[in-house]
């Protein structure tokens, strides 16, 4: 298995904003109101959680 380079641990976690928990970054999406369109799941590289977007198809309201 190939190790990330350092430009894909930025992306996937340097770039993103941090969560202490899930239930922070779960709050951060809601404030947000993008609570439908984000799920939160825990980073390897830092063990903190981040959003990541959810693939949804859009509603017509
Ligand atoms: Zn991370």
């Amino acid at each position: 298995m190939k190790k990330p380079t350092h430009e894909e641990r930025h992306r996937a976690c340097g770039g993103k904003r941090r969560y202490r928990s899930q239930g922070d970054a779960l709050d951060a999406a809601l404030l947000a109101g993008v609570e439908r369109q984000r799920s939160a799941y825990r980073c390897e590289l830092c063990g903190q959680w981040h959003l990541t977007s959810k693939p949804v198809r859009r509603d017509p309201r």
